[in-house]
């Protein structure tokens, strides 16, 4: 069942490319006020403020953030052997641009949290495509405020804190003159707009958890690690804002006789000696059915035989890629008194090595890929 929990970018009132100084403030004047000595008796708030110090524990780690960013709260469940996929899902250009655009203030209605929901296909699924459909429980709209927060009969009033505005200008004298700096006001985080009466069903945040079923089409060609973005299909926005996406986290199951390589089907394929030696017609299997190829004579260990457009399509462009077929001749390893005096007519061994005519170690590296 897919569990849905609150991002932690919007547990913190932080945007995505939040600083560590701005997560580090944001998360002090929010652990201030949720704190339970300041609000004794009070579960919301100790819920809060568990859940402002989870988020900021991940956050903070520069290794669990980058982690969260990619892949989310499933990212939490997985263990270290998934190092690999994280590094190599990791965005570089965000690790060295996450300074940029600190202190720019958010105002108006936020946006709902993004959701993660990992998915598994089957092999040929990818590459033909599928369309699946979920029951994702999420932050929905507040059936019984209409999503505002407010209880019934009242509404929402200015933020007292910030005017309104959603923002606070703080100026300060530094040695190099006077510094203003705008932050996003934390009693109404940025939205100007506070809750005077909160609903009781949704303790003024306008949302509450509520199951939905979503028909996602899957695009042909998706592969290990991709995400498939459904838009709006994420949480709802805190009081009428609008809703995240859903990203779908795609993982492919192996197939018992392919392998994939980004576009291109690779199948190895064991011949016999004489198959390489004197050439055969076989049928090799493809993702879409059994298909002929010929082996020529004189095939040599691992060279490999391209059959176009049997690979898997590229998701944008829906053009295939190919398969190649690598071809392993496999020596006998049990021969019969009858199989052996034929080897023996055919080349007997005589202590030597064999000399290729010129060229043949550079055209098989070129045939088998090297
Ligand atoms: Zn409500
Ligand atoms: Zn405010």
């Amino acid at each position: 069942m897919p569990q849905t929990k609150r991002d932690y970018y919007e547990v913190l009132g932080v945007d995505r490319q939040a600083s560590a100084a701005e997560l580090k403030r944001a998360y002090r004047g929010l652990a201030m006020r949720y704190h339970p000595d300041r609000n004794p008796g009070d579960r919301e708030a100790e819920e809060r403020f568990k859940e402002i110090g989870e988020a900021y524990q991940v956050l903070s780690d520069p290794q669990r953030r980058q982690r969260y960013d990619t892949f989310g709260h499933a990212a939490e469940g997985m263990g270290a052997a998934g190092g690999f996929s994280f590094q190599s899902a990791f965005d570089l250009f965000d690790m060295f641009f996450s300074g940029a655009g600190a202190s720019r203030g958010r105002t108006g209605p936020r946006r709902g949290s993004d959701l993660r929901l990992q998915v598994s296909v089957e092999f040929e699924e990818a590459i033909r495509g599928v369309t699946r459909s979920f029951e994702v429980t999420k932050p929905s709209p507040c059936p019984d405020c209409g999503g505002s927060g407010a209880r019934a009969g009242t509404s929402t009033v200015a933020c007292p804190e910030c005017g309104g505005q959603g923002q606070i200008q703080r100026v300060r004298q530094s040695l190099l003159g006077q510094m203003v700096t705008v932050e996003t006001c934390v009693r109404c985080q940025g939205e100007g707009k506070v809750v005077e009466s909160p609903c009781p069903a949704c303790h003024g945040q306008g949302l509450v958890e509520a199951p939905k079923q979503i028909e996602v089409q899957i695009p042909a060609g998706v592969d290990n690690e991709m995400q498939v973005r459904v838009p709006g299909e994420g949480a709802a926005g805190p009081r009428g804002g609008p809703p995240g996406d859903l990203y779908l986290l795609i993982s492919v199951r192996p197939h018992e006789q392919l392998q994939r390589r980004g576009m291109t089907i690779v199948y190895e394929c064991p011949i016999t000696v004489s198959q390489a030696a004197l050439g055969d017609e076989i049928e090799v299997p493809t993702v879409d059915g059994a298909v002929r190829m010929t082996v020529k004579p004189g095939t040599q260990y691992g060279q490999q035989v391209r059959i176009a457009g049997r690979g898997a399509p590229d998701p944008r462009t829906g053009r295939r890629g190919d398969q190649v077929v690598r071809l392993r001749v496999v020596i006998p390893t049990r021969l019969s008194e009858r199989q052996k005096q034929l080897l023996q007519e055919l080349s007997p061994p005589d202590g030597k090595p064999h000399p290729v005519r010129k060229g043949f170690f550079e055209n098989l590296k070129d045939a088998i890929g090297l």
